[in-house]
């Protein structure tokens, strides 16, 4: 199982106070899902919320900005690139068309959880930081 948090620090949507949370993606079993934890500790206001896929995009983009974003690139004639993003990703097919010819010449960007599932489903070496070089 692969997984990586963000914290969120959002006000509290109820009294303004100062807000806990987190975000988290989690590979696991060959698919990607998400959980996002919320509370608050002046109203005791909790709140969470799950689905499959990368997760939202503000949310997402949080994880990118606190972890950075990483890099994978697959050999020529790695077979399947396409459909794997569109499981793992969700993308349209236009969308994991243009990830594939990516991921095989410059290399595609997403979050560690993300490409560290689409190399196992692929049989590929995982993904290098991008803050790493
Ligand atoms: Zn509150």
């Amino acid at each position: 199982m692969t997984r990586q948090s963000a914290d969120l620090n959002a006000p509290c949507g109820t009294c303004g106070g100062p807000g806990t949370g987190g975000f988290t993606q989690i590979a696991e079993n060959g698919l990607l899902r998400w959980e996002l934890g919320e509370g608050c500790d002046r109203c005791l206001v909790q709140g969470c919320d799950r689905g499959r896929g990368a997760g939202p995009a503000d949310l997402r983009a949080e994880l990118l900005a606190q972890h950075g974003a990483y890099r994978l690139s697959v050999p020529e004639g790695t077979r399947g690139v396409a459909k794997v993003l569109r499981d793992v990703l969700g993308l349209s097919l236009s969308e994991a068309q243009e990830a594939a010819r990516a991921l095989r010449g410059p290399g595609y960007e997403g979050t560690c959880v993300e490409l560290t599932l689409v190399a196992e489903l692929l049989d590929v070496a995982g993904p290098v930081s991008t803050r790493d070089r």
